[in-house]
């Protein structure tokens, strides 16, 4: 799950809610955590995490106005990780590595202007500039790391404040924008802040140093990596290798390329040779399409250009999260009448690690400017009781072959045929349009079936072959289990 949203609340409580929430995930039946990025940002005790200032302050220093970050103290950050870990919930620390900001003194140097729109384009020739680049963290005191940076960490800025009208991206003189990363404006390095010099001998090894110190010091089992299209991919193939020498033992990786092309990801997990996961954005295009269509999405296609079906071994799935969440930079809702039908997608297929969203199971509620600059207020749903509900199927029924049936405009479905170990089956049928029926096998003879969602309460019988005319309902989904197994469990 991932365990927050652009708009949880800044009272500095998130930490805590955590740590007592943790068990009743752990019941439900999750199994990781992705959480926000604890370290210090630009907005002090409101910001969500991503813009960075100091990597080593999870809420222990006095810096940008505030001790706490807007997720709670460093303390009550390790407290909540540890309740987590004793429970067996693994924890992925979010890590932005792109940029820093809001840095602690200004400082000269040169560099040259480019088009923030063509970063092939030079609007000028060098020149000295003077822009926010000197980072030495007064409130940190060397404490964790005793490295300051300075302009030449980094490879370009967005401001020159003796020249603050030009509008440009100001490339530090000599150094060039880094190379495999996204095309977008001709070469996408450059997103916001100061970016990072990632080829700079001793930024790479902060960051190495900061990875092992959250692996020693916070414990986390993994990495959720942000904003990876802006950064060289070979950075992290080095940095993924030197993360699980040091941990000396398996660690989850995810990165975020957000992208709905499936050949840029294909591109990108060949450079990456497959080191790390990727979350399927495709896979939530496809969502969010299919849910506002008004029935009128062709569901043998909500599979297709996903990492789901291309790259199932690298996919992280996901239905919605905290940039594609009402009002935000990515926005493209996946609309809730569809999100029982993503979620059994995304949970009870063989295919792809899930991840579900905070909101999705906790409901939200919100206000704030959308792009055209009114103020919205926004509702969104709990789905916890069906999700508690997939969650129960995915741990006891989701298990061995997978008998697809993707052969209806409408009405799709699969089975999952059970396991030595799980030797139950189930059957999943969902329609984006009207009521559904459609046969298919699931290898028990003669056996009774109930509908999990409670949607349909008939049961359904197989027949002495092990198939059955499985239903659901129209814009719904039903997932079917053995009676007795049900029970059981
Ligand atoms: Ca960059």
């Amino acid at each position: 799950m991932q365990w927050f949203h652009w708009y949880i609340p800044a009272d500095g409580e998130h930490w805590n809610r955590l740590r007592s929430e943790a068990p009743a995930l752990a019941k439900a039946g999750i199994t990781g955590l992705w959480l926000p990025p604890a370290n210090k940002g630009i907005g002090g005790a409101n910001d969500v995490g991503y813009g960075t200032y100091d990597l080593y302050d999870l809420g222990e220093f006095d810096q940008k106005g505030t001790v706490r970050t807007k997720y709670g103290t460093k303390n009550e950050y390790l407290a909540a990780v540890k309740e987590c870990r004793d429970l067996g919930l693994q924890v992925y620390a979010d890590t932005v590595f792109n940029h820093k900001m809001a840095a602690d003194f200004e400082e000269d140097f040169e560099a040259v202007p480019f088009d923030p729109s063509n970063r092939y384009n030079a609007l000028g020739d060098a020149r000295t500039i003077r822009s926010w680049t000197g980072f030495n963290f007064p409130g940190r005191n060397k404490l964790h790391s005793s490295m300051d940076w300075h302009w030449w960490h980094f490879d370009s800025v967005d401001y020159n404040s003796l020249d603050p009208g030009f509008k440009a991206i100001w490339r530090m003189r000599d150094k060039q924008f880094e190379g495999n990363v996204d095309l977008e404006s001709g070469n996408y390095d450059y997103l916001m802040g100061c970016d990072l010099d990632i080829n700079h001998p001793e930024v790479r090894g902060e960051l190495k140093r900061w990875g092992e110190w959250m692996l020693d010091h916070v414990g986390v089992d993994g990495f959720r990596l942000d904003a990876i299209k802006h950064i060289n991919s070979d950075f992290f193939t080095d940095w993924i290798q030197s993360m699980e020498d040091h941990a000396q033992r398996d660690l989850f990786i995810v990165g975020e390329y957000w992208t709905y092309n499936i050949k840029t990801l294909s591109w990108y997990a060949g450079h990456t040779a497959g080191r790390m996961c990727m979350f399927d954005a495709p896979l939530h295009n496809n969502f969010h399409r299919a849910s506002r269509a008004s029935g009128n999405f062709d569901m043998r296609t909500i599979l297709d250009g996903t990492l789901m079906k291309e790259m199932p071994l690298l996919a992280v799935t996901l239905v919605d999260n905290h940039d594609t969440q009402p009002l935000q930079a990515l926005e493209s809702v996946v609309e809730s009448w569809f999100k029982p039908l993503a979620y059994a997608i995304i949970l009870l297929r063989r295919e792809g690690y899930p991840c579900i969203f905070h909101p999705d199971y906790y409901g939200a509620h919100y206000k704030d400017r959308g792009r055209d600059g009114n103020e919205y207020e926004i509702w969104l749903d709990s789905h916890r009781a069906i999700l508690d509900k997939l969650l129960f199927a995915r741990n006891h029924f989701a298990y061995g072959d997978q008998y697809d049936y993707f052969d209806h405009y409408n009405t799709i479905g699969w089975t999952r045929l059970g396991s030595q170990d799980h030797p139950h089956a189930l059957a999943v049928l969902m329609s984006d349009g009207s009521a559904g029926n459609k046969w298919m096998e699931v290898g028990k003879k003669n056996t009774t079936f109930r509908d999990l969602t409670g949607h349909i309460s008939d049961p359904i019988t197989t027949n002495a072959d092990g198939w059955a005319e499985w239903r659901c309902n129209g814009g719904s989904v039903s997932v079917w289990a053995e009676e007795a197994a049900i029970t059981n469990q």
